[in-house]
């Protein structure tokens, strides 16, 4: 079985974590390893800088010896200065490789714990502060490792558990103090102590919960930018031909309108339209009408060679191309090419009624040419390509027709003469009646 997707995870982790009861913090392996990728690096980045902040301070205690006691222990200056610091500095080094957790997680807590077990070791000898500065240092540690560092949770058990171990056979083997002050002094550093765990467990809970929140924000509105993309793209494609739909036509048209507009550049349409295509649904139904419709669609598509060249299904069994740059001559040429394409290749193959007549696609077209100018109203050129169409129409159909755009600016010595070139039907090709 392949392991869940992220995301179904998430409510239930959400949920779990809301519960008003221990739960561990940590989540099913995918989601796991999410989160560890996601954090890894700025917590290794931390830890960095926090040990060495707890590195600067553990040595600042030799000044603090020495300026206290006026003297300084060959002895505590050997531990802190040969044995503690160049352990944590090598602990602080390996953050800047990003370990991995379990080495990251553990090696903060040995070396939390080395310094509190050192720190305890010194405090027995000749040059003790005294007990009460012993406590103080393991509660310092242990806040530093739990509430400061954030240890995860495990580790920061682990370690606090490990400490208050130390603390208490310190506390044993200390002669300076009766049983009542050893007994006061374990509880306050087991009250203190459990007191920084309890903290860990909570700081490491709202961290993971905040961390479920955001990855699920971030999840939903990737999906979302996925769903409208997609909903994008349904809403400007005809489902039935996979042409760019009226919609999405229109809006193109005003964008190629407005670039030939600033270019000076001609702009034509070609409006085509399948002749007879009522008489093909009635003969051979709805259903082979359609194939039609998207055999026509992908010779167009294939007819147009301009980067730009533009086609749509303007409705029903009717198409509409625009090319952009094209002039009157261009724009008959590719016109012939989309009708002779369809009059060779329109028809798809009739195998579930083979002892119909022969039936053959053709389509009319109807072609208009503007240099469209700030007076001009864009609408007029598909009005001149239309009423070409109906010439086509009108003219026998499966033939191309020009029509002049009534504009300000014309070029009349552009316009092809004769205005329309029909074509007969091909022997043997039979256009619907
Ligand atoms: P003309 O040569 O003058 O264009 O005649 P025509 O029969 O093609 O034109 P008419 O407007 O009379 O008929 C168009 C037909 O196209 C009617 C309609 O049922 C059919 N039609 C429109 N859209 C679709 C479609 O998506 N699928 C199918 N199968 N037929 C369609
Ligand atoms: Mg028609
Ligand atoms: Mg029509």
């Amino acid at each position: 079985m392949s392991a869940p997707p992220i995301y179904a995870l998430i409510p239930k982790q959400i949920e779990r974590l809301s519960l008003h009861r221990f739960e561990w913090l940590r989540f099913p392996e995918p989601l796991e390893e999410r989160f560890e990728q996601d954090i890894s690096t700025y917590r290794t980045q931390r830890l960095w800088i926090e040990t060495l902040i707890a590195i600067a301070f553990f040595n600042l205690f030799l000044f603090a010896n020495h300026f206290l006691l006026h003297t300084i222990s060959w002895k505590t200056l050997l531990v802190r200065s040969c044995l503690i610091t160049p352990v944590a500095l090598m602990v602080n080094v390996t953050m800047r490789v990003k370990p991995v957790p379990v080495y990251r997680e553990l090696s903060i807590a040995l070396a939390a714990c080395w310094m509190c077990y050192t720190h305890l070791y010194l405090e027995l000898g000749p040059y003790a502060m005294g007990p009460t500065y012993a406590q103080v240092g393991v509660i310092i540690v242990v806040l530093f490792t739990n509430v400061v560092m954030r240890l995860q949770f495990p580790y920061a058990l682990a370690a606090s558990v490990a400490m208050m171990a130390g603390d208490l056979i310190f506390l044993y083997r200390n002669n300076f103090e009766g049983s009542a002050e050893k007994i006061f002094a374990a509880m306050l550093t087991l009250c203190a102590i459990s007191m920084t765990v309890m903290a860990n467990y909570t700081l490491g809970r709202d961290e993971r919960m905040g961390y479920l929140q955001r990855l699920r924000g971030e999840i939903q509105s990737a999906q979302l930018t996925v769903s409208n993309e997609e909903l994008m793209r349904i809403s400007t494609l005809d489902s039935l031909t996979g042409l760019a739909n009226r919609h999405s036509f229109t809006n193109q048209y005003m964008v190629l309108w407005k670039q030939a507009l600033t270019s000076r550049a001609p702009l034509s349409a070609v409006v085509i339209d399948i002749d007879n295509f009522k008489a093909v649904n009635d003969l051979c139904g709805h259903l082979y009408g359609d194939q039609v419709i998207k055999r026509v669609a992908l010779l167009l598509q294939q007819a147009l060679r301009g980067k730009q060249d533009f086609a749509a299904r303007f409705g029903g069994e009717e198409f509409v191309v625009l090319l952009p740059g094209a002039s009157p001559e261009v724009g008959m040429l590719v016109a012939e090419r989309i009708r002779k394409l369809i009059e060779v290749a329109g028809t798809p193959a009739l195998e579930e009624v083979p002892e119909l007549p022969s039936v053959w696609a053709t389509v009319s077209c109807g072609v208009a040419t503007c240099w469209p100018t700030h007076t001009d109203k864009p609408d007029g050129l598909l009005e001149a390509a239309d009423k070409a169409l109906y010439e086509a129409k009108d003219s026998g159909r499966n033939c191309v027709c020009y029509g002049e755009a009534v504009m300000t600016y014309t070029r009349p010595h552009l316009v092809p003469t004769p205005p329309s070139i029909g074509q007969a039907p091909g022997v043997g090709h039979q256009p619907f009646a």
